[in-house]
């Protein structure tokens, strides 16, 4: 799954991105596009794992860098946080008249012990917070946009990255009528047409 970021980290892989060879590229952005399409109603992978490997790993999110390292009850707290969030848009699915599947909702990626530090340096929630604050402290640079990705694309690159392509409003629309297709009427024509045609084969973004 793709972590929660800041407008700094966005740029940066979106210029990670540019930076892939063309091929390559157009298939991590057909796997964005789809992730951000699919994601209310498929338990999807973060568009850029290929073959069990991170293809951005030296420049990875704070979220994916933190994972493992969060004491189990700060991470508690986030995974909570995370599910109220996955029930508010059901709900607002649900008002749309479409029924996320109940699995999609309650999947939460588990707390994991097996990360160690290699330096045996010590590391609390309290250095990783200010770790995270500092990195939103940088991108707040980036004012008045940084908020704007806060509040408009909801801190999450595939939509970011979707709406270059189509549009704020047109990509809202297509995430509708897609998962609407797929949770009503099992069909996944739109889906396929957009990822296989719309979508520049050699991965330029517009
Ligand atoms: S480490 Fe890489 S593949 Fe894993 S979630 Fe983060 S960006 Fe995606």
């Amino acid at each position: 799954m793709l972590p929660e970021m800041t407008l700094l980290e966005a740029l940066d892989a979106v210029q990670r991105l540019t930076d892939l060879p063309p091929l390559l590229r157009a298939r991590v952005l057909k796997n964005i596009v789809r992730y951000f399409l699919l994601n209310p109603v498929e338990i999807t992978s973060c568009p850029f794992l290929e073959n069990q490997d991170c293809l951005i790993y030296e420049n990875r999110f704070f979220g994916c860098r933190a994972y493992g390292l969060w004491s189990p009850e700060y991470y508690e707290k986030i995974a909570k946080s995370s599910r109220q969030a996955k029930r508010y848009i059901q709900k607002q699915w649900q008002d749309l008249g479409v029924s996320l599947p109940q699995n999609v909702i309650n999947c939460s990626i588990p707390y994991c012990s097996n990360v160690k530090r290699t330096d045996h340096k010590e590391l609390n929630d309290k250095t990783l917070l200010d770790a995270a604050n500092a990195i939103e402290n940088l991108s707040q640079c980036f004012l008045p946009w940084h908020e704007l990705f806060h509040r408009k694309y909801f801190s999450d690159l595939s939509f970011f990255i979707t709406a270059l392509i189509f549009g704020v409003t047109g990509s809202i629309q297509i995430k509708f009528t897609v998962v609407r297709n797929i949770v009503n009427n099992r069909d996944r024509a739109l889906l396929n047409k957009i990822i296989e045609e719309v979508i520049d084969p050699l991965g330029n973004l517009p």
